[in-house]
């Protein structure tokens, strides 16, 4: 059988490394994530899972090694014969194609839910404001809050802005939507609704998704393969069923009993 090529994957990771100074973080990381594929990243703290989900957002530039978003070379450009790394505007051009919903909700605290929704797309996608706002209004409706359209951040409850942050997310029209310990902010009660509204999204549409998360009954229920991490390493990569029912492998089995 041939090898797939890099185009059949939405995201691919060849031989990355990340160092931050002498601190090895990631190293030789090799992983592809394919079209439509819901993946979750586990593992215990500082095991590079945020790094990952930072280097796709260009956050942080990758210290060696190459990421491909969908066929396209999110660090590097080819320059006659050698490969250099990408400039700015070139990661922008590929980054456009992800979007990210943080622990933090990190909506603009000075505008309205609606501008919060509205900016980007006008800015970045060039829709007009009512093309924008159309859609604002329709992903309101799909997060369930509609009657929150002129209200500002401050005013919401963590769940809420939660929610505001995903269809903000989603106005972008996002390929590849990456979560970052989305319910960890959230008070307890606010968990289940908010892990709700993300798996239908992901029942509902093509979009792939690489999720960091401790919630592990989610990470169960919605993903297509489990990564389980350790010092930068996946240690296993599996279904959620086989991963969390019968792991081949003793640390997987001594991070899911300290945390199930
Ligand atoms: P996880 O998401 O699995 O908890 P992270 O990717 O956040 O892990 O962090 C992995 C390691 O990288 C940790 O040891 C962390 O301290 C380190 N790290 C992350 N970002 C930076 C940074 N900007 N500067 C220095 N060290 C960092």
């Amino acid at each position: 059988m041939s090898e797939p090529s890099t185009e059949d994957y939405m995201i691919r990771f060849e031989d990355v490394a990340k160092r931050f100074g002498d601190h090895v973080v990631l190293d030789g990381l090799n992983f592809t994530v394919a079209p439509g594929e819901f993946v979750t990243l586990i593992g215990p703290s500082g095991s590079g899972k945020t790094t990952i989900l930072r280097l796709l957002m260009t956050l942080e530039q990758v210290t060696s090694g190459t990421i491909h978003v969908d066929g396209e070379c999110l660090t590097h450009v080819r320059r006659g014969d050698r490969l250099v790394p990408a400039d700015e505007k070139h990661q922008q051009q590929v980054r456009k194609r992800i979007g990210m919903v943080f622990q933090q909700f990190n909506l603009f605290p000075n505008m309205k839910v609606l501008q919060n929704l509205t900016e980007a797309p006008i800015r970045s996608l060039g829709l007009s404001r009512a093309e924008a706002e159309a859609r604002a209004h329709e992903l309101l409706d799909l997060v369930g809050l509609s009657d929150k359209v002129h209200a500002h951040p401050t005013q919401l409850s963590g769940g809420q802005q939660q929610r505001v942050a995903i269809a903000r997310a989603l106005a972008m029209r996002p390929d590849v939507l990456l979560l970052d310990e989305v319910t960890s902010a959230l008070d307890p009660e606010l968990v289940a609704g908010v892990l709700r509204l993300l798996k239908d999204i992901a029942e509902t549409t093509e979009i792939t998704f690489l999720c960091v998360t401790h919630e592990m009954g989610f990470a169960r229920d919605v993903s297509d393969r489990v990564l389980m991490f350790d010092h930068g390493h996946i240690v296993e990569d599996a279904s959620p069923d086989k991963l969390f029912s019968e792991p081949d492998h003793e640390r997987t089995r001594e991070f899911l009993s300290a945390v199930l």
